[in-house]
């Protein structure tokens, strides 16, 4: 183990192709994960429902969804998709962005969240190098990536991700990786907190709900990660990214979505933990 941290050390080239390597890995398995996650939990939901209301009757015997199973098929001819037909990007370049059996054109999304994952991880190593702090960097990046989709498609943030996220920042910090033991649990206080006052406040005046507690447990994860100085910069940078995204979505659809907060603050996030303590500088002139 420390030989191969210090051949990447010497060697930062390798590292940025062993990286980019696993990362274009990671970002085919993120597809199936933004995919599959939402239609899981939704099974479960119907599962629990079923038996809350009908305990009597025998859960329908339906095949469990998961990660691994049942194996990628194309969504039109249901034809399983083959190995050679899943490696990252290349596949959809060579089938010219078409299912291999029937033609149905396959979504740019998939090649897209696949080099997003590795763009964004290459980014993670050139800011931290061969280090622990890149390791989690990576972890954080691709439950970002992951959560930011699935908020888009769902207006979901499960908590299966924003819960593992903090665990894993308030773990990590314990060993002050990031920031300190004690400014990581304020992180993931104040974080949840300030949302949380920002949701009633917004129900007592309009009487309408305009986030979710997703949102908060998310805030709070990154909180976690980076303490509660950074908090400020994240709540504002992600009205700057909705502001963007959001004129940026009207001109591509032309219609009213369902409105979802998660993205922004994960990428909000992302950007603050990356370059979070230059804009401060620059701005606070510290
Ligand atoms: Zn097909």
């Amino acid at each position: 183990m420390h030989d191969l941290i210090s051949y990447f050390i010497d060697s930062p080239t390798a590292l940025y192709f062993a990286v980019g390597m696993i990362s274009l890995c990671i970002g085919s398995f993120l597809n199936v994960v933004i995919f599959r996650t939402p239609k899981m939990m939704e099974q479960e939901w119907q599962q629990e429902c079923q038996f809350l209301l009908h305990p009597e009757q025998a859960i329908i015997d339906q095949e469990k969804l998961s990660l691994s199973r049942p194996v990628s098929t194309c969504p039109k001819c249901k034809e399983p998709i083959r190995w050679y037909q899943n490696i990252p990007v290349i596949s959809w370049l060579s089938l010219k962005g078409k299912c291999g059996t029937c033609q149905n054109p396959i979504s740019f999304r998939y090649p897209f969240i696949e080099i997003l994952t590795t763009l964004c991880s290459l980014v993670i190593v050139a800011t931290f190098g061969a280090t622990v702090q890149m390791l989690f960097g990576l972890i954080l990046t691709w439950m970002l990536i992951a959560l930011t989709f699935i908020d888009f498609d769902t207006q979901l943030l499960p908590d299966r991700f924003t819960l593992t996220l903090a665990a894993i920042g308030l773990a990590v910090n314990t060993f002050s990786v990031y920031t300190s033991p004690v400014s990581a649990i304020w992180g993931y206080v104040i974080g949840f907190l300030c949302l949380w006052i920002v949701y009633y406040l917004f129900k007592i005046v309009t009487g309408k709900e305009g986030m979710g507690y997703g949102d908060f447990k998310l805030l709070a994860a990154l909180g976690a990660w980076m303490g509660p100085l950074m908090l400020p910069l994240i709540v504002l940078l992600s009205s700057l990214v909705g502001a963007i995204i959001g004129i940026i979505l009207l001109k591509i659809r032309k219609e009213n979505q369902p409105f979802a907060f998660g993205p922004y603050i994960a990428i909000a996030g992302w950007i603050a933990f990356i370059w979070g303590e230059k804009i401060m500088k620059v701005y606070l002139g510290g």
